[in-house]
């Protein structure tokens, strides 16, 4: 007989209305939502789980995460890590997001080489390990010396950086629509192309360009060809500008964004993930978390910190279709998810458009806007619940109290492990 469960809401947001309902119950059978309302008809040997203490929410998305690090302090150490040890901390990232309350999680690439994270993707899909659902792209393509090249934290070595140099870094158009496809081939569900420099790695920074015109158009366009939706790391205005003309999904990042360019973003519909997260503690001026970036990355932000406060207003003040994505993996744990939401609300930003970001707009940015991101008859039951007061508090989601992924309750864990 079909598993039937009876959830009673303290206050229920359900991703589409700006508002938190009361008195709310949602029944579901199996993995599946089929009815959400007041006082519903109790089936017979239903399950009643009494949440009658928490706010309920969609199971939240993480659209940028980096999951290939245990702990942040191993960023510069990604190029000696086996790719075992790589996809491991996948998993191990994905079970921390999931008992953390974010069901789903977009996958951003980074090195090593191989498609470990395409494994521990379809483990989880098939319920052989508890995870977040994922949708991966599996490594950054991008020109030499760009930020996703690991071999620069070998370049004062030069032999021995060339011998570290990643399959996936190079140049010229051929070389960029074999890489497309191989991303493809191998399981990626969509591209993630470096086109600037950054303020994090050791590059030239965020306005140098490391793809020409030709090897952008040729990564778009052979995407789409296979039908996969492309996104690109990018920071000035002009690249942005350029990447809206050649056609491109959406971008993630975009701190240095102006007025002018954020009206392209609106007109196009073109996504934007803006992972507040790297650029908070510059911005709040916390001297303590700035500290704990390379000299380098304290540099660069520092120099761009005036523009990273104005892009930020203009982000918040615009309309640009938003997505929720933290970035985690030079300051926080990749898991620590719940820090993107402390940095929305204290930016200004309205608690209910963050809420939807990280659901129903996350959900459509992930292509599976059709299944999850919403609590509605029919959606899959993706469920969260926080006993922290969601439009006061912008560390409420740092405690997540209940989550519920395809119909099934995992145990939820707000525990940092650091200590591996
Ligand atoms: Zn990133």
């Amino acid at each position: 007989m079909e598993n039937k469960k009876l959830i009673i809401c303290g206050k229920l947001f359900d991703g589409i209305k700006d508002e938190l309902q009361s008195n709310m119950e949602i029944l579901i059978h199996g993995n599946k939502i089929v009815e959400v309302g007041k006082n519903l008809v109790r089936p017979q040997n239903v399950e009643v789980i009494d949440l009658s203490h928490l706010t309920v929410t969609p199971g939240m998305i993480d659209a940028h995460i980096h999951g290939n690090l245990m702990k942040w302090q191993e960023m510069d150490t990604i190029l000696f890590q086996s790719e075992g040890y790589s996809t491991l901390a996948f998993l191990h990232t994905a079970q921390r997001c999931l008992e953390r309350g974010f069901t789903s999680i977009r996958v951003n690439g980074m090195g090593p080489e191989g498609f470990g994270i395409v494994d521990v993707k379809n483990v989880i899909d098939r319920g052989l390990f508890p995870g977040a659902r994922m949708k991966v792209g599996c490594h950054m393509l991008g020109g030499t010396g760009m930020p996703g090249d690991m071999s620069m934290y070998a370049s004062a070595n030069p032999p021995a950086s060339e011998k570290m140099q990643l399959s996936f870094i190079g140049s010229g158009p051929d070389f960029f629509r074999n890489q497309v496809r191989r991303e493809v081939k191998y399981g990626g569900d969509f591209i993630k192309v470096f086109i600037s420099g950054s303020f994090l790695s050791p590059d030239g920074g965020p306005d140098i360009c490391y793809l020409s015109d030709d090897e952008l158009r040729i990564i778009i366009n052979t995407a789409h060809e296979l039908d996969k939706p492309v996104t690109s790391h990018v920071y000035p205005c002009h690249m942005m500008k350029k990447l809206i003309e050649f056609g491109i999904d959406g971008m993630e990042h975009g701190a240095l964004m102006d007025e002018e360019t954020a009206a392209l973003f609106e007109e196009s519909g073109t996504y934007l993930v803006p992972t507040f997260t790297p650029f908070q503690d510059m911005i709040e001026g916390n001297e303590e978390y700035i500290a704990q970036n390379t000299a380098d990355a304290q540099m660069k932000l520092r120099k761009y910190a005036p523009i990273l406060k104005k892009s930020r207003e203009i982000i918040c003040n615009s309309k640009i279709k938003l997505g929720f994505g933290s970035d985690l993996c030079a300051v926080h744990q990749p898991y620590e998810s719940w820090y993107e939401y402390r940095c929305w609300i204290r930016s200004g930003m309205d608690p209910f458009r963050t809420l939807k970001s990280a659901t129903a707009v996350n959900a459509n940015i992930l292509g599976i806007d059709h299944i999850v991101g919403t609590i509605e008859p029919g959606k899959l039951a993706d469920i969260a619940g926080w006993h922290r007061d969601l439009l006061k508090d912008c560390d409420a989601l740092s405690e997540c109290d209940f989550v519920m992924k395809d119909g099934i309750v995992y145990p939820t864990s707000n525990k940092v492990i650091d200590t591996l």
